[in-house]
């Protein structure tokens, strides 16, 4: 089973996972978690590149290097790790670049969603399941700023670059069939949001 957790900054991704991890763990699941982008060694590389890398790469450039890292990471930890019969959560896949690159830096030009979508399929591994967390922006702008980790590029955007990377992500749960879950975190508790996706990812195993 390969379960991916999607949304913007600050809606609460890493905390989800590990309190996630943790709740496989108990239950007896062989559970193997991991990020994008990133998540094998030569990917990780590739984040900081993408991530903190001097020069800004084109739009184009910055798409196929998502995938780089993620052809990777599936080729070398996320398939084994299903092949061995595992649970595998990931922070973060296809949607983030769908959301970020295409709807958010390509503004849903079609031509960028596209190729995100050949590049999808060629790479042959899609989520069995996707837990979208929404928070609304002022609320994960709080919670970004109270972590004080370091600021990356896409942090420093401006307010309509995630804007409409939200607005991407809204539009991939929109067009879905069945694999995305949306979880609106407002005014619940981490426990109480782990507790919902824990529920659901039962009723699948
Ligand atoms: O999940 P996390 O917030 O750590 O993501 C790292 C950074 O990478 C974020 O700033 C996110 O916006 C950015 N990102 C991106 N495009 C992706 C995936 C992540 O801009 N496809």
């Amino acid at each position: 089973l390969f379960i991916t957790l999607e949304g913007g900054e600050g809606v609460g991704k890493s905390t989800q996972l590990k309190l996630l991890q943790a709740a496989l763990l108990s239950a007896g699941v062989d559970v193997v978690t991991t990020r994008e982008p990133g998540g094998s060694p030569g990917a990780e590389e590739l984040r900081q590149v993408l991530l903190f890398g001097k020069h800004p790469l084109s739009l184009r450039a910055e798409i196929l290097t998502h995938f780089a890292a993620r052809y990777d990471h599936v080729d070398q930890v996320i398939t084994p790790a299903l092949e061995a019969g595992k649970v595998v959560v990931c922070d973060r896949f296809t949607d983030s670049t769908l959301a970020y690159q295409g709807y958010g830096r390509a503004e849903g030009n079609l031509d960028v969603l596209r190729l995100i979508s050949r590049l999808q399929e060629q790479l042959g591994r899609d989520p069995d399941m996707t837990f979208l967390l929404e928070a609304p922006r002022d609320v994960a702008r709080l919670r970004l700023a109270a972590r004080g980790a370091p600021v990356d590029r896409y942090e420093l955007s401006d307010e309509g670059f995630h804007a409409r990377v939200l607005a991407g992500f809204q539009e991939i749960a929109r067009q879905d069939t069945g694999r995305v879950r949306r979880i609106s975190t407002d005014g619940l508790s981490p426990e109480a949001v782990n507790a919902m996706i824990v529920k659901d990812i039962r009723a699948r195993l």
